[in-house]
């Protein structure tokens, strides 16, 4: 019997076995682990034996919660990491090299797009595409193109990016194809279903939905064929090629670069976790229906959000996400009102930079979260000067409805 992700989830701890019958597994907060002899240590550093040698490189904890990962995703394997800006730093970092081409998306959350000029740095090319359409990104590879790294529902404009045409172009020419699905999640969408190599996730965001900690994750689908990936140093070339990457990825992005999960975070991320599918649904329904009321309202200009007819990427994310569009809208008043003076007058919904909470957030984009990257930027990004993004969480409906009609009303 195959059963549902959340009871598999809420099961997962138990049935691997835990001491005095617990259903949650113990926090493992030791920084080093012992062995009874030389020989044994000896065999779990050279990679002989399965063990854990010193918590920066993996604990029981995160392993825990890499594992419910792997669930989720149905994928190979997941490493689990500080943040989600470690995840994707360790993807780029262990995997590209100078000389090397990237393709991504001109509509990226915004440390991402601040992270690319890093890389710039490092002497890899990157080249920022509209990733809504396939024919974009394949106009700007390369031969030294090695990796395309697009989100799922940009942030904040929530732009769908073409994300199985890209899948196809990357396994055709054998590019790394990585997908951020933290505004999806694997509730709207598994990596594996569009073709991605690797798949990032915040963890701060959705999964752990209670923003009470921070984390970041990196998932192998296993589509990926590392034997021909040419940056896979000589130590990790070994075993099943469907492996590689993810050593590479842990020895280098976890290991070397240090950016490990605390198990204090591991434990309450794979908590929170446990009611994803619940949450989701209902961050899902009141979007749709907010988008929906917002839309007709006589102070607002337009609102961007994929369940929209009216948006772009409308069927995409339809066909996509099984009929869900995720938390995420951003609106824009008429001409003349001022999008702070409403902001200021919202009382239940949070003004916050946060995403995916169980909480509504609000903020003002161009002022705060695209303050950053100046004007013009911001115009090519699509991001109109007064837009505001929300984050719809899992309060009543009615209640959230009750404090936009409100903050409308008194602009
Ligand atoms: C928040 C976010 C990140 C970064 O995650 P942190 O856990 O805050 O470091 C990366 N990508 C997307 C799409 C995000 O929303």
């Amino acid at each position: 019997m195959s059963q549902s992700l959340t009871t598999r989830l809420l099961h997962a701890d138990r049935l691997a076995g835990v001491e005095h019958g617990a259903v949650h597994k113990p926090m493992h907060t030791a920084a080093t682990y012992s062995y009874p002899s030389a020989s044994e240590l000896i065999a779990v550093f050279q990679g002989q034996a399965s063990g854990y040698v010193y918590s920066r490189q993996g604990n029981p904890t995160g392993a825990s919660l890499e594992s419910k990962l792997v669930m989720m995703e149905e994928a190979r394997a997941a490493a689990v990491f500080s943040t989600g800006m470690a995840a994707i730093s360790a993807v780029f970092l262990s995997l590209l090299k100078a000389g090397d081409h990237l393709v991504s998306s001109r509509f990226l959350f915004g440390n991402t797009n601040s992270l690319m000029q890093t890389l710039q740095g490092l002497g890899v090319s990157v080249s920022l595409v509209d990733a809504t359409d396939v024919a974009h990104v394949e106009a700007a590879c390369r031969p030294e193109t090695r990796m395309v790294f697009v989100e799922t529902i940009a942030n904040p404009r929530t732009q769908v990016a073409d994300l199985a045409g890209i899948g196809a172009l990357c396994a055709q020419r054998g590019l790394v194809y990585v997908v951020d699905n933290t505004m999806t999640t694997p509730m709207l969408l598994q990596g594996r279903e569009v073709q991605a190599s690797l798949v990032v996730h915040s963890l701060s965001k959705g999964i752990g939905g209670h923003g009470h900690a921070l984390g970041g994750a990196v998932v192998d689908t296993g589509l990926f064929d590392w034997s021909a990936y040419p940056h896979i140093a000589e130590p990790y070339r070994k075993g099943d090629p469907k492996g590689w990457g993810m050593t590479q990825i842990r020895k280098k992005g976890l290991r070397d670069m240090g950016a490990t999960l605390r198990a204090e975070d591991a434990h309450r991320l794979a908590v929170g976790a446990e009611t994803l599918a619940l949450r989701v649904a209902r961050t899902c329904a009141n979007a749709l229906q907010l988008a929906q009321w917002l839309s007709a309202q006589p102070q607002i200009a337009r609102v961007h959000y994929p369940g929209l007819p009216s948006h772009a990427e409308h069927e995409r994310a339809a066909r996509l996400f099984k009929g869900q569009f995720g938390c995420l809208m951003s609106i824009e008043l008429r001409e003349g009102l001022d999008p702070l003076a409403f902001l200021d007058a919202l009382q239940l919904v949070i003004l916050s930079s946060h995403l995916a909470d169980n909480r509504t957030l609000a903020i003002p984009v161009a002022h705060t979260i695209f303050w950053e990257m100046g004007q013009a930027q911001r115009a090519a990004m699509g991001i109109a000067e007064g837009l505001i993004r929300l984050s719809i969480g899992i309060e009543d409906l009615a209640d959230l409805q009750a404090d936009f009609a409100q903050a409308l009303a008194r602009i």
